[in-house]
């Protein structure tokens, strides 16, 4: 993608293209040269939704609402099938947009593959939405049925764009709701490319509408709308509570929450110690570190812990850095300089509370160097606090129970990783973790799309993930029917 490709960027509301009501644009910069990304001769192309959008995007999903859910499974299905599709028709062109506006390496680029997948399955899975029936007593056959809440809105961060947007889009259509969907400031390109694609797959109109914006306003309308009967937000906890305080101030919206993790990984003597350091590196250079379930704590037993440091040092400082466009490199710079000032601050802090051994710099531009600190306080900010960026805190222990207290210390309970060749171990810590996923001899990136996936205390409320999902997006009634005697 040229800097003077055109793409479309004005918001989708009821099957077209039109620009904000207040006639407000925003910029997007390429991370990597700090080129402002133009079009047009505009320096400033995303339309910037306001209330009013939001109204009107509303509106359109509530007109389309009735039809879209007395369409069977089947019928819904054969759009998001053709969605999927086109997502991979796009594969080359979403990950340019994401290199040019993200600073995402397209040697790791994968997530319009893991979208597809998702609309895919929700094709089909329609069909699943089904309810129970009983003979309760003689006089009375009850039935509970599933039904779509109506009007949904997803609300989605910058890391992941293409990926979130599946995961909450596809189940929410596929279980009969219409949506308004936000992306992030930070990274409204895609989004707006998939809104061609939307428009290319013959939605209905309003079912499926797309708007780009700030949290305030575009994202508070929709958690205060009055006619959004349910929202699925992904993004940092400090928004989600934001977002569950104005649902419940509202109309009590369902609200489902994806929130950010501080996740450890516990390396046990008993580990393949070349392959835990391999893995846990990879989870902090992948998106350079800006990721809710990168291992940015690393609890390591004393009696291997200077291998374990030495073989993951290596690791972590190999990543190539340089231009995302470049297929070599695989890291690169963060998503911009509020984000990039913020990562520093907790490398400071580090150096405070504990011992910078590796990395700690910074440049050309918003690149951050791979950095540990070691031996830090467990009070400390850089222990409690979520950094997303490349900046890993590693910690001594010498008893499994000290390394289960250390990792529960968090008020984040996204995701864990325990390195161990003792299955007993493996089992007993995982059952122990305070963590909505516990990966055993592997890190993130490894996910698995078809189980629950969600978090502990501050990192959420609910569970994504295949059918899990489709729950998200249905309401139960129970139906009581009385049989007359003959
Ligand atoms: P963020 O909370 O700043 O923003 C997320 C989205 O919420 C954006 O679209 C933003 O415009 C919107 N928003 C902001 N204020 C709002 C408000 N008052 N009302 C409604 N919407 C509002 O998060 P971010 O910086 O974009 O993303 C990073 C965070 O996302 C990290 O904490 C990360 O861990 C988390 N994350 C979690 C998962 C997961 O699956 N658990 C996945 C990816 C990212």
């Amino acid at each position: 993608m040229a800097a003077s490709d055109s793409f479309e960027t004005r918001l989708f509301i009821n099957g077209e293209f039109r620009p904000s009501r207040d006639n407000k644009l925003f910029r997007v910069n390429n991370p990597t040269t700090g080129e402002i990304i133009a079009q047009d001769h505009l320096t400033s192309p995303v339309h910037e939704a306001s209330e009013g959008d939001v109204d009107d995007a509303v509106a359109a999903a509530k007109a389309a609402f009735p039809t879209w859910r007395d369409l069977s499974p089947a019928e819904r299905g054969g759009y998001l099938r053709r969605f999927a599709d086109l997502l991979l028709e796009a594969h080359e062109t979403l990950a340019q947009i994401e290199a040019v506006s993200s600073g995402k390496p397209v040697s790791q680029f994968f997530e319009s593959f893991v979208a597809a997948d998702f609309f895919r399955y929700f094709s089909e899975a329609g069909w699943n939405a089904q309810g129970t029936t009983s003979l309760h007593t003689r006089d009375h056959l009850n039935l509970s049925l599933r039904a779509p809440y109506g009007v949904v809105a997803c609300i989605t961060p910058w890391n992941l764009p293409i990926l979130l947007f599946a995961y909450k889009v596809a189940p929410a259509l596929a279980a009969g709701n219409t949506v308004v969907h936000k992306s992030s400031e930070k990274s409204p390109l895609a989004a707006t490319f998939l809104a061609t694609l939307v428009a290319k797959a013959g939605f209905p109109s309003g079912v499926l509408n797309m708007i780009s914006g700030y949290g305030s306003p575009a994202g508070s309308s929709l958690a205060s709308h009055l006619q959004v009967r349910c929202l699925s937000f992904t993004g940092s906890p400090q928004t989600g509570q934001k977002i569950q305080a104005a649902a419940a101030a509202s109309n009590m919206k369902h609200v489902h929450l994806e929130l950010g993790g501080k996740s450890p990984s516990l390396v046990f003597h008993d580990a393949d110690i070349q392959a835990a350091a391999e893995q846990t590196a990879t989870s902090l250079t992948f998106l350079s570190g800006q990721s809710c379930i990168a291992n940015s704590r690393i609890y390591i037993q004393d009696s291997v812990a200077d291998e374990f440091i030495a073989l993951f040092k290596s690791a972590f400082s190999s990543a190539r850095a340089g231009n995302p466009l470049d297929a070599a490199v695989s890291r690169g710079p963060q998503i911009d300089e509020q984000q990039h000032d913020r990562i520093k601050s907790y490398i400071e802090i580090g150096q405070r509370d504990g011992t910078l051994t590796l990395g700690g710099g910074s440049g050309p531009g918003l690149f951050i160097e791979p950095t540990v600190i070691e031996d830090i306080t467990e009070t400390s900010p850089l222990m409690q606090e979520e950094v997303f960026g490349p900046v890993v805190a590693i910690n001594r222990f010498h008893t499994e129970a000290e390394a289960i207290n250390y990792a529960n210390q968090s008020e984040f309970g996204l995701y864990a990783s325990v390195f161990t060749r003792d299955l007993d171990r493996a089992v007993r810590v995982s059952k122990l973790l305070e963590a909505g996923t516990v990966a055993v001899n592997c890190t993130s990136p490894t996910m698995a799309m078809d189980m629950p996936f969600g978090g502990y205390k501050t990192s959420g409320v609910g569970r994504e993930g295949y059918l899990h999902s489709l729950d998200n997006f249905l309401e139960t009634k129970s139906i009581l029917m009385r049989i007359g005697r003959a």
